[in-house]
């Protein structure tokens, strides 16, 4: 059995979450990472690419509440708290990097904690859902979190996500340290979540494959936004095929570059 056999369930019923994001930046003390960074995630799945320290995870840490920020985020047209947990109540989900399970605790402790914040009864409709959704996780559900596969591990790290019933959902680099067959896996998943109603904002590494299931993307340079595009032609754009894909396409480039004059949309 694979990890995706049949469409989810789990989508939010309503209006698909969209996120606005104008002047933001966030860092570390004095050092400022990101630097005035203007962009939207639209219903659908975006991701967000970039090399190493180019500032992708500080980006998700900032929009989770895990890091002071600036400027305006805005879901739905409401500003967005800035504690976590009025963040997770507002709707909005993260999958770190690394997938911070409790490793002495089991697949179902683990996924009962991602829905701290649902009421008991919820909880209990919830988690039956996700085990439907990820029927493989029901048959480890009392397996320690810590024995299982990577693969498997992050899995139960989006089902846990999933948990707390999202209307936007961040990932970052899920697909980090996993054999090719179950980035596949995974991200057929991340886009079935998209498809079946909640917006997902995904930080990758692993750029074709990423671009292959995306609908729209966004280069990350330095803290700054370079390019954004719809996925298919960022995928073809000199940004993307210089810098990462090696490629040696002649398509025309046809995304928009945002460097310096940024205007989201
Ligand atoms: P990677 O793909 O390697 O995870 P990234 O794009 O996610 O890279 P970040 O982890 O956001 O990049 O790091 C961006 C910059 O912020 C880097 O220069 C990094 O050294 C710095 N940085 C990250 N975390 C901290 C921290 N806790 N304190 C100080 N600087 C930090």
């Amino acid at each position: 059995m694979h990890w995706s056999d049949r469409p989810f369930e789990l989508g939010t019923r309503g209006r698909r979450a969209h996120l606005a994001v104008r002047g933001l930046s966030a860092g570390y003390g004095a050092f400022l990472v990101l630097r005035d960074l203007a962009f939207d995630v639209r219903p659908g799945l975006t991701v967000v690419l970039g090399p190493n320290g180019a500032g992708k995870t500080t980006l998700l840490r900032a929009l989770n509440g895990l890091l002071a920020r600036q400027g305006d985020v805005l879901l739905d047209g409401n500003d967005l708290p800035e504690a976590t947990h009025e963040i997770v109540r507002a709707g909005v989900a993260l999958v770190p990097e690394g997938r911070q399970l409790f490793p002495q605790m089991t697949v179902a402790e683990n996924l009962e904690l991602g829905g701290w914040l649902v009421a008991r009864a919820d909880r209990r409709r919830r988690l039956e859902q996700v085990l439907q959704d990820f029927p493989k996780l029901r048959e480890r559900a009392s397996q320690l979190a810590g024995t299982m596969s990577g693969g498997e591990q992050q899995m139960v790290a989006v089902a846990r996500a999933m948990m707390s019933a999202p209307r936007l959902l961040m990932l970052d680099e899920p697909s980090l340290g996993l054999a090719p067959r179950m980035v596949d896996e995974l991200l057929v998943i991340v886009r079935r979540i998209a498809d079946a109603g909640t917006t997902v904002l995904m930080v990758e590494q692993n750029v074709k494959k990423a671009l292959a299931v995306a609908d729209r993307g966004y280069v990350l340079e330095r803290g700054a936004l370079v390019a954004s595009g719809p996925a298919r032609l960022l995928a073809r754009s000199s940004v993307i095929r210089e810098a990462y894909l090696g490629a040696e396409s002649t398509a025309p480039d046809t995304t928009r570059p945002m460097a310096r004059a940024a205007t989201p949309g």
